[in-house]
């Protein structure tokens, strides 16, 4: 089963879980038991040009001009 990550709308609690795409709409929060959570797509897969960098933030310096 794939791993998702959620945040919770409601307490900003940002968990995983691992469950199924059917079982996927009935996912809670562990720490309020909220149900008004989303889903979080990973920033490795939305980036075009692919390349991951573990931390946040744009790189600079690694641009170089013309
Ligand atoms: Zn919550």
């Amino acid at each position: 089963m794939p791993i998702y990550d959620f945040k919770c709308d409601r307490c900003g609690h940002v968990f995983s879980v691992l469950t199924s795409l059917q079982e996927r709409d009935k996912v809670a929060c562990p720490q309020c038991q909220s149900k008004e959570v989303r889903q979080i797509i990973s920033a490795c897969s939305v980036r075009s040009g692919g390349g991951c960098s573990s931390s946040g933030g744009f790189d600079s310096g690694s641009w170089r001009g013309g």
